[in-house]
């Protein structure tokens, strides 16, 4: 009997490719030379996508497969998918929500660590042999007691919330609606910024939150604060950014994202008061193993009834 046809758009590990090849016919983007002949051949055979949240279904590929049924992120943003269209058109989408929360809290808590305590320049320090030449390195801030505002307080900000016990923080909160938990709700993003010590973003991208930490955000956490961004880059107006580092309005910022990935200004690579890290917030061996099993897991549920595990919530009701 024939396997269904799927296409991979971005990579997968060799145990997802492994569950994958002995249930589909597996199409490998990348590896499609013309994409309009393999179309013309393939895209209306192909009935599931699988992705990640970087790559998403671009407009081009969505249209050249008008018999696609589900799409499954590898990933648990997909502000990269068209939701709007996917729900138009019946089609499925499925996300990984929660087997990440942790690593994301993990990285969270390594660019604050970072940042705070001076971790750059004070390896460079040891490394370089500034130690012995010059005496001491500068001190740098301890990460206790801190205000710690978290924009988005949903599965990764609660999780964030809670690794960050160990630094015995205040910690406050800014979402559209306000949750049932112990810390203090902001309904304004500003004022909470002037509030903070330390400002984590950890929403999801898209249309609702494109550069809601903007210059007044910035400006408001101030010369001391810093930034932490694991969300999206979108979330954050880079050009507002670099230029209240630069001004040193803002006091630094630990970026795992970016606005144009893989591409980093260079004024934040240049700048010494950032933290960089290229988009690995879920990026270790075990978590992405639970990912990738999550994703497979929703293409194989959705070939044995047609349902998915996870769906977003949008596509929830199909
Ligand atoms: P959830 O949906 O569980 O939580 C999202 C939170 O953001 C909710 O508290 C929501 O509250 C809040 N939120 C949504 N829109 C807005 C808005 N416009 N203004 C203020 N708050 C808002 O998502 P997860 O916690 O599972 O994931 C969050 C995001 O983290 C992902 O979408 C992804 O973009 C990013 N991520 C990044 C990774 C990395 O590698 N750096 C890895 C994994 C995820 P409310 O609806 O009440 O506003």
């Amino acid at each position: 009997m024939s396997q269904p046809e799927l296409l991979q758009i971005g990579g997968a590990t060799a145990e997802m490719r492994a569950r994958l090849d002995a249930e589909f016919t597996v199409h490998v983007l990348s590896e499609i030379d013309d994409f309009d002949a393999w179309a013309a051949t393939h895209g209306a055979g192909v009935e599931a996508v699988m992705t990640n949240g970087h790559d998403g279904v671009p407009a081009h590929v969505m249209e050249a497969l008008p018999n696609l049924k589900v799409v499954s992120g590898y990933g648990v943003g997909y502000d990269a998918v068209d939701t709007d269209t996917c729900v138009a058109r019946g089609i499925k989408v499925s996300h990984t929500p929660n087997v990440l929360n942790g690593e994301v809290a993990n990285t969270t808590l390594l660019l604050l660590l970072a940042g705070l305590r001076n971790f750059r320049h004070d390896e460079a320090w040891a490394r370089s042999g500034d130690w012995e030449a010059k005496g001491n390195a500068p001190l740098s801030t301890s990460p206790d007691g801190k205000t710690i505002g978290i924009l988005g307080l949903g599965r990764i900000g609660q999780e964030i919330a809670d690794r960050l016990f160990v630094f015995n923080p205040e910690i406050v909160y800014h979402t559209r609606t306000r949750k049932d938990v112990p810390y203090t709700y902001y309904a304004d993003l500003v004022e909470m910024a002037r509030a903070c010590d330390v400002l984590v973003c950890i929403t999801p991208g898209g249309a609702s939150t494109n550069k809601i930490v903007n210059k007044d955000v910035l400006e408001a956490l101030g010369p001391e604060g810093m930034l932490i961004n694991v969300s999206r880059g979108s979330v954050v107006d880079e050009d507002a950014l670099i230029a209240a580092l630069d001004s040193g309005k803002l006091g630094m910022a630990g970026l795992d994202v970016f606005e144009r990935e893989p591409h980093i200004p260079d004024a934040l690579k240049a700048s010494d008061r950032t933290v960089l890290l290229p988009h690995v917030g879920s990026a270790t061996h075990e978590t992405r193993a639970a990912m990738g099993a999550l994703t497979v897991d929703n293409l194989l549920q959705w070939k044995a009834d047609g349902t998915v595990k996870t769906p977003v919530p949008e596509c929830a009701h199909l």
